[in-house]
């Protein structure tokens, strides 16, 4: 009889990563589907499928992040704007439930990625906390008294909707000047796009679109300088904001763009020095758990449920 782990997912727009995780917070399995794109109930398939295929059998508990809206009480889904499908109102915990005869805990894949990095990561220990996830778009989740902050709607922590820009570019939310609308790799490509002659005018891969972006700031260009130094002040401002009104010294910056570009860090570090007489010295961290930090993070979350 092996030892009772839990399950922890992290469906993405793009993958599903999972791990199986053992209470002291070993990983003993993990693999990577492809998100399929039939809707909730296939990519609830693809999480049963991921598990018959590891073959450890049925998981004590399962916890899955989701980069949307979710009900805590309940497990249904809200808004999930990246994942294909209807997602809204879907019982996603529920239905995870029902296949697997286990209670299931749903929760926001940001505060998943805040939820690993203080318990086994970068912040282990720490009983405050900003968390940022700076990648396609910027995520965010706030710890006090060593816990995340979690509410019925599991909306604590939205950094990058923090207004940073009077009148600014229009963010996804629907609000002018989010941080999101100038920082992450969707709105940086964008940016460029806008300004420079030498970026490709047509909607290429995201991921393509940010190496060409790289190399023209390492190459000194104008332009992309003022994009990415308006993303690292937006995403600066957004969590010394958070830090300053909460009393916090620790920030912890993961997702794709947290470790390519150290112009973030760097930034972070810079605005918060600056509000040192408040609240005095500050640590700018990076992550320490990958990409599995979404999945362990659900896995941690569940078996708290
Ligand atoms: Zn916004």
């Amino acid at each position: 009889m092996s030892e009772p782990f839990t399950l922890g997912v992290d469906v993405g727009g793009t993958n599903i990563k999972w791990v199986h995780l053992l209470d002291d917070g070993t990983i003993v399995d993990q693999g990577t589907v492809p998100t399929p794109e039939g809707g909730p109930l296939s990519v609830v398939d693809a999480i049963v499928g991921c598990a018959v295929s590891a073959g450890a059998g049925r998981p004590a508990r399962i916890g899955v992040a989701i980069p949307g809206h979710v009900n805590t009480k309940t497990g249904h889904t809200a808004l999930v704007p990246n994942v294909a499908g209807d997602w809204t109102g879907f019982a996603f915990g529920p239905e995870l439930g029902r296949a697997f005869g286990v209670t299931t805990a749903v929760i926001n894949d940001a505060r998943a990625f805040g939820t690993a990095e203080l318990t086994l990561g970068a912040a282990a220990g720490e009983k405050r906390a900003v968390f940022a996830t700076i990648g396609t778009g910027i995520g965010g989740a706030i710890a006090l008294d060593g816990r995340i902050l979690r509410n019925e709607s599991d909306g604590i922590g939205e950094l990058g909707h923090s207004t940073v820009v009077r009148n600014g570019d229009l963010c996804g939310c629907g609000n002018r000047g989010c941080a999101e609308a100038y920082a992450g790799a969707r709105a940086m490509v964008r940016r460029y796009r806008e300004i420079s002659e030498h970026a490709g005018r047509t909607e290429g891969d995201t991921h393509r679109q940010i190496d060409l972006l790289r190399q023209r700031f390492d190459d000194g260009e104008q332009q992309a300088r003022s994009v990415v130094d308006t993303a690292t002040w937006a995403v600066g401002s957004a969590i010394t904001t958070a830090c300053v009104t909460l009393g916090i010294q620790t920030a912890v910056i993961g997702g794709g763009l947290a470790g390519r570009w150290p112009e973030f860090q760097s930034e972070i570090s810079l605005q918060l020095s600056t509000r040192e007489n408040l609240i005095g010295r500050s640590n700018v961290l990076l992550a320490q758990l990958g990409d599995n930090a979404g999945a362990i993070g659900a896995a941690v979350s569940a078996s708290r449920h």
